[in-house]
């Protein structure tokens, strides 16, 4: 018979042990099912695939839940961040020291005006919109090609064919130190990709937001969506990345400039430069977090000395990096 193996047992040192050990045994007395998981590699949690081991990582899959843990994180005083789908990180190979909340999983619900919605944090982006459109709430048309989850969209103003998340959320309630709160668009100052939220990262956690829609016809809101995921699907690679790496500078396509400087296809161990959409960088399987940020360094250089133009990252460094 093979021997019991533990392969991620508790740590017994670092600054947060202890801590994480209080968060983690609270977890799993709650009434939600968790399952705090040591040591868990957030390469697992990320859509390129990459990273190495958050110190502890709790699932959470409701909006509930999600505020349990991160009351208690708050009360512990310890490093965390909340991640949604991870479609946004490139995670680094040392991890991250802390708790890192995945959450994915939440309810939305129509509100009294009848063209409002709520999504919890936790809700798929792509399914909140689909379901919108099946209320007959045109709005979220945009939205319906973007991965990840509600929070991570608000965080980071996702947006596509036009629409930004800035665009649709009128308040989103966060939870900080302090305890619950709204924040309205004036202190969330949405622009291009970003957000007071995603500069100031884990100062908040988003519980959830509220969006204004207007009234439509559902067949053509759905017949619009449809059309621009077969868009999305021809012009896009599937294979696991983190979207676009960097945003457009004004006046620019990123990808036009990628490609100019001529890195499409350019490989770094086992990370490579799509030849679909250059400004994708793909994990061909074997790539590690050095490998996508070397190759995201080669790409500013070759486009800062071939153009003289600076790209701005899209994607977040998430975890400990030591540029
Ligand atoms: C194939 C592909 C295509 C993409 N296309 C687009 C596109 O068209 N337009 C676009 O804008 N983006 C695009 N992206 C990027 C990504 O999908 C968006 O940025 C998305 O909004 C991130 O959501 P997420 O849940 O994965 O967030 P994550 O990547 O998990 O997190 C992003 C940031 O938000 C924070 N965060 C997440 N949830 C919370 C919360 N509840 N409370 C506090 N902070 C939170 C995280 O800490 C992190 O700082 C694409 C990505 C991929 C892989």
């Amino acid at each position: 018979m093979s021997a019991i193996i533990v392969e991620r047992e508790i740590p017994t040192e670092g600054p947060f042990e202890g801590k994480l050990a209080t968060i983690a045994a609270s977890a799993l007395q709650a009434p939600f099912g968790l399952k705090p998981v040591w040591r868990e590699p957030l390469a697992k949690h990320t859509s390129v695939r990459v990273g190495g081991p958050a110190d502890l990582l709790i699932r959470v899959r409701s909006q509930e839940a999600l505020r349990l843990v991160a009351a208690e994180a708050y009360t512990q005083a310890i490093p965390f961040r909340v991640i949604g789908d991870g479609t946004n990180l490139i995670a680094a190979e040392a991890g991250f020291r802390g708790l890192v909340i995945r959450n994915h999983g939440g309810d939305r619900r129509l509100c009294a005006d009848g063209v409002s919605v709520w999504a919890d944090a936790g809700c798929s982006l792509i399914s909140t919109a689909r379901w919108t459109a099946s209320l007959g709430l045109s709005g979220l048309e945009g939205a319906a090609t973007i991965p990840g989850t509600v929070g991570g969209a608000v965080v980071n103003n996702a947006g596509a064919y036009g629409w930004t998340a800035a665009d649709s959320v009128v308040r989103t309630k966060v939870l900080d130190r302090h305890g619950e709160r709204w924040m309205y668009p004036d202190e969330l100052r949405y622009s291009y990709r970003t957000s007071t939220l995603k500069e100031q990262p884990g100062n908040a956690v988003v519980l959830g937001a509220e969006m204004r829609l207007t009234p439509g016809d559902a067949d053509r809101i759905l017949a619009t969506m449809q059309s621009r995921l077969e868009t999305r699907q021809r012009t896009q690679p599937t294979a696991p990345s983190s979207g676009s790496v960097f945003r457009n500078p004004a006046g620019h396509s990123a990808w036009k400039l990628i490609d100019e400087a001529g890195m499409r296809g350019k490989e770094r161990g086992g990370a490579h430069v799509s030849a679909l959409h250059t400004n994708f960088i793909i994990n061909g399987g074997s790539a590690t977090a050095d490998d996508v940020l070397a190759l995201i360094r080669e790409i500013e250089e070759a486009v800062r000395s071939r153009m003289h133009i600076s790209l701005k990252r899209e994607i977040e460094l998430f975890g400990e990096w030591e540029e």
